[in-house]
């Protein structure tokens, strides 16, 4: 069979899905291709989604188990049904999942379920997911490849998704393990790592940085390696896995300091039911013939592209995680939209620099912009102003006092370069500095705004009145 679009986009993730319905919306007969069996990629399947489920589950069980009682709510007989907490996450995804269906449908975009292949420019062949029927062939005048990425495996650590799982299977654990490692301190293995410590787990992490969350402003990592830490993580930094064994009462993982030549530090063992994978996700290209085609690779297997999204050969376009830079599913959202405008004649733009960054664990950590450390590295002269939940009103009635906002502006202009956050519903608080960056606005355009009270956004108003020195409440 044959068919003639104008755009076949591959990859049925945020980038593409996104991709493909404001393709349609702007005229272009759109196919999206997706190998996984449903829409939604990553994120919505076994990631930002079911992950966000289950943290918002394990935090109610947190709260009913130890917060309720101090605000004059006794609870008896609390315990966990891990079945319906895992059957609850499943339903969301499926929701979500049927949803992205739906618009495909509203849209009239074609979703054809298989794995692509670009047999050549304006040809894409389709292998059926189940049964013996031949490859279906389209024709079209673009290629959108929106393959997104997979975990990053780990030398000697294999993955059986039981014992030693990635994120996917550390979201459908069938019990709660006494005991877990979770080897990677980054914003995967946080979250997880904070839900089944929630649930009962004692959870060790594992990081061969000295930091964890490596990449945020180093006061916030910092400060949420001592919270999680006072909330029962354990912290195993500077250490280097070297491997792991599965056996029938549970994981032996091997370590070494990470400086073991010069420290002259001991290997040691680690025994746990289950192991975390979380060193990072790295990107996916298998089987779309990308090679024969022509369509140039980077040294770390992510596709080059042009101001455009092009790769390297006409017609053929990418976006989402297997471009790179920051592997979040909004930022691929946001390829998807404006990389079907610029195939449609339109100018799009992504600003790159306020892109926000989320770690969901509680409290939640938030960034944009440039950290101290970039801005220090850089020369560039800034100022800053910084405030604590302890005195934000609402932050007390709520009980709900760790962290603070820390803004950072240009000593001359005043323009806002960064925000970092880490406190109460920072992912949410973090978006008003992202649309002031977004207008190359000052702190004094937060700080004359009328924030409403009590709140949360009082604290972002405050920090933004101590970029000058004049905050009110501290
Ligand atoms: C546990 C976890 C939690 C996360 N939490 C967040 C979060 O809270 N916020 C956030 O912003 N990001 C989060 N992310 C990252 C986010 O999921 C990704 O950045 C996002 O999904 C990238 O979108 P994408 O469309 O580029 O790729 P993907 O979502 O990976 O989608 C690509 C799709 O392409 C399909 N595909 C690949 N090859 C082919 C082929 N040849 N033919 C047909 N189909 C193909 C795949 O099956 C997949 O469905 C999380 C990731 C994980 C793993």
């Amino acid at each position: 069979m044959s068919d003639a679009y104008d755009l076949v986009v591959i990859g049925g993730g945020p980038a593409g899905y996104v991709a493909a319905i404001r393709a349609a919306q702007l005229g272009m007969k759109t196919a999206v291709v997706e190998g996984r069996g449903a829409l939604g990629g990553t994120c919505l399947n076994v990631g930002c989604i079911p992950s966000k489920a289950m943290l918002q589950s394990s935090h109610h069980y947190e709260m009913a188990d130890k917060e309720f009682a101090h605000h004059g709510i006794d609870v008896s007989g609390l315990k966990v049904n891990l079945k319906t907490m895992l059957a609850r996450k499943d339903k969301v995804v499926e929701g979500l999942t049927g949803g992205i269906e739906m618009l495909m449908k509203k849209n009239k975009v074609d979703y054809i379920k298989g794995w692509g292949k670009i047999d050549a420019v304006g040809k894409v062949s389709v292998k059926p997911l189940e049964g013996k029927a031949k490859a279906q062939v389209l024709d079209t005048a673009n290629i959108l490849i929106a393959t997104g990425s997979e975990v990053t495996p780990l030398p000697g650590v294999e993955i059986d998704e039981k014992q030693i799982v990635s994120s996917t299977g550390a979201l459908a654990l069938p019990k709660v393990p006494k005991t877990m490692a979770v080897i990677g301190a980054g914003v995967i293995g946080l979250e997880l790592g904070s839900v089944w410590r929630r649930l009962g787990s004692e959870v060790t992490v594992v990081e061969f940085l000295d930091v964890a969350l490596p990449g945020m402003d180093g006061e916030v990592s910092k400060h949420a390696q001592r919270i999680l830490t006072k909330q029962g993580l354990t912290f195993k930094m500077k250490t280097k896995v070297t491997g792991a064994k599965a056996g029938k009462d549970g994981v032996t993982l091997t370590m070494e300091p990470r400086d073991a030549k010069d420290s002259g530090g001991k290997a040691e063992t680690l025994k746990v039911d289950v192991v975390l994978v979380a060193i990072g996700r790295r990107p996916f290209t298998e089987g779309l013939g990308l090679k024969e085609v022509g369509v140039e690779v980077g040294d770390r297997g992510f596709i080059p592209v042009d101001a455009d999204y092009q790769t390297n050969v006409e017609g053929i376009y990418a976006i989402g995680d297997v471009i790179g830079g920051a592997m979040l599913a909004h930022k691929a959202e946001d390829e998807g939209v404006v990389c079907a405008e610029i195939m449609a004649g339109q100018t799009g733009h992504i600003d790159y620099g306020a892109i926000p960054g989320i770690v969901y664990t509680h409290p939640e950590i938030a960034a944009v912009g440039k950290t101290e450390e970039q801005l220090k590295e850089a020369g560039i002269a800034y100022n800053k102003g910084k405030f604590p939940f302890t005195a934000n009103s609402r932050a007390r009635c709520n009980d709900d006092t760790d962290g603070f906002v820390k803004i950072l502006a240009d000593a001359t202009t005043d323009k806002v370069l960064g925000c970092h956050i880490i406190g109460p519903q920072a992912g949410d608080l973090i978006q008003e500095v992202v649309n002031v960056m977004e207008f190359e606005g000052s702190a004094e355009d937060i700080a004359r705004i009328c924030h409403g009270h009590p709140g949360l956004p009082e604290s972002v108003k405050e920090a933004a009145l101590g970029v000058a020195g004049r905050a009110i409440h501290i």
